[in-house]
């Protein structure tokens, strides 16, 4: 039997094409439900998964792990438990493997392959992840498909007949993705994708949280937050309020700790009010869509609703007004996508050329989609990031990422650029850095593989010319290959991890750098604020801040480690000079309650201290400059002890600068940093600006 599986951040669903009924059908786990919670616990020796360990999850159960979606190819993800330790892909694989197994005695017969769903924004890395976890679970992949285009499928075979424009909007609990396609009496043709992997249910349920967090602590003087399981089950009682707020226009919830309960009624106009910056965050993924592709927003004539969170009345509200076009009804949002992997799972041409072997191949293509599922129609899906490589820009004074094959193209695609190459006597080699992304400069897209050819033959002229093309296959997977042309050779190739320290790519090429400028050298400290009220846009300003940032740091002479704070201090990444593995932490830095507390009674100083330290006494030369630029909202709570460890730090020579925004205030982080103008405080818009400040105070 082959299935769709909608391997979800929060719920994951299998459906199947019923063979009785010739209908996609959701197969019910053991409980009867029709999807299953992508949780996984580990009690002892045993690891529960789905309905059992979102229950742990709910009574505060330390050892349990979800939305580990969210790291799917991430390499410094790990989640350790007892002796094992699980990447992302493991734990999809751990998951995977039960609900299949528990699919398969429901429907009588073993599942040995599956069409699996990925988000649009997924890259190559993720993609990958995706499809060896499902390996690992003892399936065969057929394809991976985006989400949305899962969705379209399922509402494709609705019937309707007139041809459409369609919004899919995709909020799930943990991504959200958007996509425009044409559907036509034949066809879906995906026109444009975009997405945030940041923004989903989960960022409403901790706004919620925060919310009543807050609400308790000035009752009774109690942080709920400091408390790792009872934040936990406050979660839990957030994600339960904003599921009945999605029905009603007001609900209650009562919170008890330390013997103490208090009564909340939260209004649906209030939720909205807390909720109103991630609306706007999914309001911009969408106009950065209709950009790309050039379409404007009277053009579409629908919305298509997919993900649990589209439940919530205020993102209908929202999506209605913001495209003033119809809802489209006829899908169920939390099943749609797992149905539409059913329906291409189903759609498989095999069982056409067993019994109509004589067709031609357009006549097959044809009846294919209409042979076993009346109605479902052909796909046409595009590329969701733009595929390049690393050049030198035409006044050879830059390395920039040079688009080979463009974002929003119809998929299976392909393209074929010249390069020339001096070649000598010996064996000579064609390195080529695979970009995913749409950016100029390489260090802010995705550098996913080095692609080395072997076999170049020297030439009479000693110039090679060499055709590499790319092509992106249906699945999403990228292939690059290359030929001589001059021999006709296609060249052999090894794929090689991508170094560690790509630096060299901010270097002028093939030029000596003695005029760049002196940059700092030893190590920073990025000490950043992830309190509450960081949550969604503040966050990602704060982050494409630093990200700039760090591009005009020389990362071969200066290491960063991040560190977040807020009721608790963490290191969320120690010093590196990896720019990639700095981007991944920035990427995956994000308010989190259980992690860090809500509010803001920790300071990050002694964290960094206590590094210094350590470090000196490790290093027996001269000593480095160590840095720390401290970003904050808001007020702290505890403001004498801060002064306090921040005077340790000045005291062993760390430059301290501080940057505040929002409620954030001056005179206090005057009292911490080394000198007077390194304490500023600015407002969201300006930051990527104040940094850049900063950047040239470390340079004087
Ligand atoms: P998905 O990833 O599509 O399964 O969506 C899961 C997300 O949808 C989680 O964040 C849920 O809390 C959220 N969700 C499910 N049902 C509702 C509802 N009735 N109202 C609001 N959010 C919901």
């Amino acid at each position: 039997m082959r299935v769709g599986i909608d391997l979800g951040t929060t719920f994951s669903a299998i459906a199947y094409i019923n063979p009785k009924t010739n209908k996609p059908e959701i197969i019910k786990n053991r409980y009867g439900n029709r999807m299953t919670p992508s949780v996984l616990a580990f009690v002892r020796d045993t690891c529960y998964y789905g309905d059992e360990a979102k229950e742990y999850l709910e009574h505060g159960y330390p050892d349990v792990v979800s939305y580990f979606k969210r790291n799917m190819g991430n390499d410094e993800y790990v989640y350790c438990t007892g002796d094992h330790m699980y990447t992302a892909m493991d734990l999809s694989g751990l998951l995977l493997k039960n609900i299949i197994a528990e699919a398969s005695e429901t429907i009588g017969e073993p599942i040995t392959e599956a069409v699996i769903t990925v988000p649009a924004y997924f890259r190559h890395k993720e993609r990958k992840a995706t499809i060896e976890a499902a390996t690992k679970a003892g399936v065969k992949v057929l394809h991976v498909i985006n989400e949305p285009t899962a969705a379209a499928y399922a509402y494709g075979l609705n019937g309707s007949t007139a041809d459409k424009t369609v919004l899919i909007y995709d909020l799930g609990g943990g991504t959200f993705d958007v996509s425009v396609a044409r559907i036509t009496g034949e066809d879906i043709k995906i026109l444009g994708t975009d997405g945030n992997h940041e923004l989903g249910g989960k960022e409403w349920d901790d706004i919620l949280a925060r919310y009543l967090n807050e609400q308790f602590y000035e009752e009774f003087g109690l942080e709920i937050s400091n408390d790792l399981a009872e934040a936990n089950h406050l979660l839990a009682i957030a994600e339960n309020l904003k599921k009945r707020l999605s029905v009603a226009s007001s609900a209650e919830c009562s919170i008890s700790y330390k013997g103490k309960t208090g009564r909340y009624q939260i209004t649906e106009k209030l939720f909205e009010k807390l909720s109103n910056n991630m609306l706007q965050v999914s309001n911009q993924v969408i106009t950065r869509l209709l950009f790309s592709i050039g379409m404007d927003r009277n053009k579409i004539d629908g919305i298509l609703l997919v993900g649990g969170s589209t439940r919530m009345q205020m993102v209908r509200n929202y999506v209605t007004r913001l495209i003033k076009k119809p809802l489209l009804n006829g899908v169920n949002v939390d099943e749609a996508v797992a149905l539409g992997a059913a329906i291409k799972a189903g759609m498989d041409g095999e069982l056409l050329d067993a019994l109509l072997p004589d067709l031609s191949k357009e006549e097959k293509e044809r009846r294919e989609y209409e042979f076993k599922l009346p109605g479902a129609k052909r796909l046409v899906e595009t590329i969701a990031h733009s595929l390049g490589m690393i050049s030198v820009s035409e006044d050879g004074n830059w390395y920039v990422n040079s688009v080979i094959i463009k974002k929003n193209t119809p998929i299976p695609a392909c393209n074929t650029r010249s390069y020339r190459l001096k070649t000598t006597l010996g064996d000579n080699e064609l390195f080529v850095y695979l970009v995913q992304g749409e950016k100029g400069n390489p260090l802010d897209c995705e550098i996913v593989g080095k692609y080395v050819f072997h076999g170049i033959e020297h030439t009479e002229t000693c110039e090679a010319t060499l055709l590499v093309t790319y092509s992106y296959n249906e699945d999403g997977m990228i292939e690059v290959s290359a030929m001589q042309q001059e021999t006709g050779n296609v060249l052999p190739l090894t794929i090689e991890p991508v170094d560690d320290d790509m630096s060299w790519v901010r270097e002028v090429p093939n030029l000596n750098n003695s005029a760049k400028k002196e940059l700092p050298k030893g190590t920073l400290y990025l000490a950043v604020d992830l309190s509450g009220s960081m949550s969604g846009y503040p966050l990602l300003e704060a982050k494409k801040a630093i990200e700039s940032f760090i591009l005009k740091l020389d990362l071969t002479k200066l290491a960063v480690g991040i560190i977040g704070f807020a009721d608790r201090t963490s290191i969320i990444l120690k010093p590196t000079k990896d720019l990639y593995r700095i981007e991944q932490a920035l990427a995956n830095m994000r308010v989190d309650g259980v992690k860090f507390g809500y509010g803001n009674t920790a300071t990050p100083f002694s964290k960094v201290y206590e590094e210094v330290i350590r470090r000196k006494k490790e290093k027996k030369e001269k000593q480095e400059k160590e840095y720390m630029i401290l970003l904050t909202d808001g007020e702290w709570t505890y403001k004498e002890n801060a002064i306090k460890e921040a005077r340790k730090c000045l005291q062993q020579q760390v430059e301290i600068v501080a940057l505040g925004f929002g409620s954030a205030d001056e005179s206090f982080l005057n009292t911490l940093v080394s000198k007077k103008e390194f304490a500023g405080v600015t407002n969201l818009a300006n930051l990527t600006q104040s940094f850049t400040k900063i950047a040239q105070i470390m340079t004087s």
